[in-house]
């Protein structure tokens, strides 16, 4: 630890040896996690093989993009590596919310209904689904929608479910949304998925299920599809884009639904055979075969700062010896000033736009006003380490990513030194 103020960090040593204490106490925790990434780089690394990926088939394409070899092959790949049957990976899917909505548009129709049971999604869900409507939403394409809250904001309202499941059969889509997103609630475990796809498949055969996997891939051993989702769809600037893939989604499921999706990608009749990039397929397979290893990153250095924060005093979720399901760190700070001091200590210490201040602004989809520290490569990508909150009560930073633990500790160390001076 010597030297560092050669290079112009000037920490306190109190911030240095506090946050090196609370690290010592949670390697056993980090084990842990080291073995899920273990397990998932050696499933990423045997579908790379499986498929034969070669040299040739990293370069993209133009035009129309029929025969897109690149394209195709990192849609098996994906598919492979997330245990699904097919799968839809785009450079031209915008967002994380873009693949979300395709997804539904596929799969629901006029009178159906999109039933949630996992409360209510994230933010910028609300105007696509039409919760606050919007012209061209779901709902003024006359999909239904209804939400079922979470218990204690812990677990699923079983009862409710099957309930719902039974009486209303223009339920046609169940969604859950796997992490917390900006909600005061626990992310849904891959076991408890797995008991209740059982189930809903056992009531309504007809009925799919969707999952929102946004921050949720490669966190546990098993992704959704794995345990009886019928498809899933998250964001490549996200976990399983490894910090590395530049924009894009994905939707990763059983080939029905893929195909009632397809449509939605590009056109009815034309689906997946269109959609060409001219810069190489190269960042998306080495993004993926980096995810897992990223994904262990992100959630220690997630870990280092609840386990940090907390003994500071403040409210986190999750605690730091919960096993975790998504890359979230809820960090409740309880009033405006200390949730902007945290991100603007996170956006200081970051490799790109270190310079730049945060200040909370009106984001496209949000609800309220956000707060977002960004310092990264990759404009936006939540996967390098980001915190974010909105300005709402009782001001919570969600911190998120990190390329690197030791980028993760150094910032850690930074926002408890600032938190400290402050008293
Ligand atoms: C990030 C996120 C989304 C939306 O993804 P964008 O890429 O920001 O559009 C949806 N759901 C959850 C849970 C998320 O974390």
């Amino acid at each position: 630890m010597e030297g560092w103020k050669d290079f112009g960090l000037v920490f306190s040593d109190e911030a240095m040896v506090f946050v090196q204490k609370r690290e010592a106490a949670l390697l056993s925790t980090y084990k842990r996690m080291e073995d899920t990434a273990l397990y998932n780089q050696g499933k990423v690394f045997s579908a790379f093989s499986q498929l034969g990926i070669g040299a040739g088939n990293l370069f993209g394409s133009t035009g129309y993009g029929y025969d897109d070899r690149g394209r195709e092959l990192l849609e098996q790949l994906f598919a492979l590596s997330l245990g699904a049957e097919d799968a839809l990976v785009r450079p031209h899917i915008a967002s994380g919310t873009h693949a979300i909505y395709m997804t539904l548009r596929g799969l629901l129709r006029p009178g159906d209904t999109l039933y949630y049971i996992t409360g209510r999604p994230y933010d910028t869900l609300y105007k696509a689904i039409g919760i606050v409507p919007e012209d061209g939403s779901l709902m003024d394409y006359g999909i239904d929608y209804k939400e079922e809250a979470l218990v204690d904001g812990l677990h699923l309202n079983w009862e409710r479910i099957c309930h719902a499941l039974e009486e209303d059969k223009s339920i046609k889509v169940v969604a859950v949304q796997r992490s917390r997103g900006y909600g005061d609630r626990a992310p849904i475990m891959i076991g408890e998925m797995a008991e209740i796809f059982g189930k809903v498949r056992a009531i309504r055969p007809d009925v799919k299920i969707f999952v929102d996997n946004c921050y949720g891939e490669f966190c546990e051993k098993k992704e959704p599809t794995g345990v009886g989702a019928h498809v899933m769809a998250g964001s490549l600037i996200k976990n399983p884009g490894g910090g590395i893939a530049p924009t894009g989604g994905y939707i990763v499921g059983e080939k029905e639904s893929i195909q009632r999706i397809e449509g939605a990608l590009t056109v009815p009749g034309v689906g997946r055979e269109i959609g060409s990039y001219e810069n190489s397929y190269r960042p998306y397979y080495q993004g993926l075969f980096l995810a897992p290893s990223v994904v262990l990153n992100a959630l220690k250095t997630a870990t280092l700062f609840g386990s940090c924060f907390s003994e500071l005093g403040y409210e986190v979720s999750p605690l730091p010896f919960d096993v975790r399901g998504d890359i979230i760190q809820a960090i409740t700070f309880g009033n405006r000033e200390d949730l902007l001091l945290f991100c603007q200590m996170i956006q200081r210490h970051s490799p790109i736009d270190a310079m730049a201040v945060p200040i909370p602004w009106e984001m496209p989809g949000y609800v309220d006003e956000v707060v977002m520290a960004a310092g990264t490569f990759v404009g936006g990508a939540s996967i390098e380490l980001s915190a974010d909150g909105p300005m709402r009560e009782p001001y919570t930073a969600y911190l998120q990513g990190g390329l690197t633990y030791e980028h993760g500790k150094l910032c850690c160390i930074a926002a408890v030194d600032a938190m400290m001076k402050k008293g």
